[in-house]
């Protein structure tokens, strides 16, 4: 199991267009977390069909990589004011965020929604200038836009703190100064590691989980993801599920999936802090607390405010 100082749990949120896709797929590239011949397809997070049709990605990704000793879990979040619950709930399974901003476009609606929604969960924010390389990029000026928004949004002292690293995710560089562009995107994962800070929920106590996130699949079925509140999880151990009618119904923990690069992976087992996906529950739903039975305490309920998703 990962030693939890070694995790970093973050969401990557932006305006439409500012360029999350690109970032995640040269941090994916560049991490080596791909083996040599596999191949990062031309948009990674953006697989979906109908997020291909409407050029926003509407669905949530999970990705991880690893950097050196570390594990850094991103999550993608919806750019779309649509799918505000979702944002809401991302924001409950990480612990800072990488706010990408466009250098030449500067702040944009949804830069403010997501950062809004960040700050007031008491996230850690990195702020990313992106698109460095544009001719007409005026990165100063947009780090002074930014922080007027923090300032504006009533960040607290720590937050008001935020590094700034200047990036071409479309180059693959990145630097923390805003002379001079790295061949690479070193200095977004050093920063990453360096201020985001890591899980600290205790293994000890028993298992609690909140479903965030639903994916399905047509071999397993529904699939729950989500951040381990507390305690330990395994494959095969036996549950209790509480709905948000406040009924307890018992399962028991079929399979169990980290995350690398792109892919699910099948594991043994996850702790407190870990994000993983789970199948074989049955009728799961968001908002429902997997926990140990013999202390099914369920978790805060969600706010659920986007369309509900089919699920077949
Ligand atoms: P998303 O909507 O935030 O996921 O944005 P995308 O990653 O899809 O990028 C939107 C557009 O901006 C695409 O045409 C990218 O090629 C372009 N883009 C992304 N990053 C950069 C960059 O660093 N420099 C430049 N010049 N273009 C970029």
């Amino acid at each position: 199991m990962q030693a939890r100082e070694n995790i970093r749990n973050i969401a990557i949120i932006a305006h439409v267009d500012h360029g999350k896709t690109t970032l995640v797929d040269k941090l994916l590239q560049q991490s080596g977390t791909f083996r040599d011949h596999e191949v990062v397809h031309e948009r990674a997070m953006d697989s979906n069909d109908l997020e291909r049709e409407r050029g926003i990605t509407i669905l949530a990704k999970n990705t991880a990589i690893n950097y050196k000793n570390y594990l850094i879990n991103i999550v993608d979040t919806p750019g779309h004011a649509d799918f505000g619950g979702e944002v809401e709930r991302i924001m409950k399974m990480v612990d800072g965020v990488l706010l990408v901003v466009d250098a030449f476009e500067g702040c944009m609606p949804q830069t403010k929604f997501v950062l809004r929604k960040a700050l007031e969960h008491n996230l850690t924010p990195i702020v990313v200038l992106n698109k460095i390389d544009r001719p007409n990029a005026n990165p100063e000026a947009v780090v002074d836009e930014v922080l007027d928004l923090f300032i504006e949004l009533g960040a607290n002292d720590h937050q008001l703190e935020f590094p700034v690293v200047y990036a071409s995710a479309l180059m693959g560089t990145s630097s923390r100064n805003v002379e001079k562009q790295d061949d690479n995107m070193e200095a977004l994962y050093e920063t990453v590691v360096e201020h985001i800070p890591h899980p600290t929920e205790n293994v000890e106590e028993p298992l609690q989980f909140l479903v965030t996130l639903l994916d399905y699949n047509e071999y397993m079925g529904r699939i729950a993801i989500g951040r381990v509140n507390r305690g330990v999880i395994r494959q095969g151990q036996p549950v209790a599920v509480m709905t948000r009618e406040g009924a307890i119904k018992q399962a028991r923990i079929e399979k169990l999936f980290g995350f690398q690069g792109l892919k699910r992976i099948e594991v043994e087992e996850a702790a407190a802090g870990d994000i993983v996906a789970i199948a074989g529950i049955k009728d799961i739903n968001i908002g429902e607390t997997i926990a140990d039975p013999s202390k099914p305490e369920a978790l805060p309920v969600l706010e659920i405010d986007e369309p509900t998703l089919q699920m077949t």
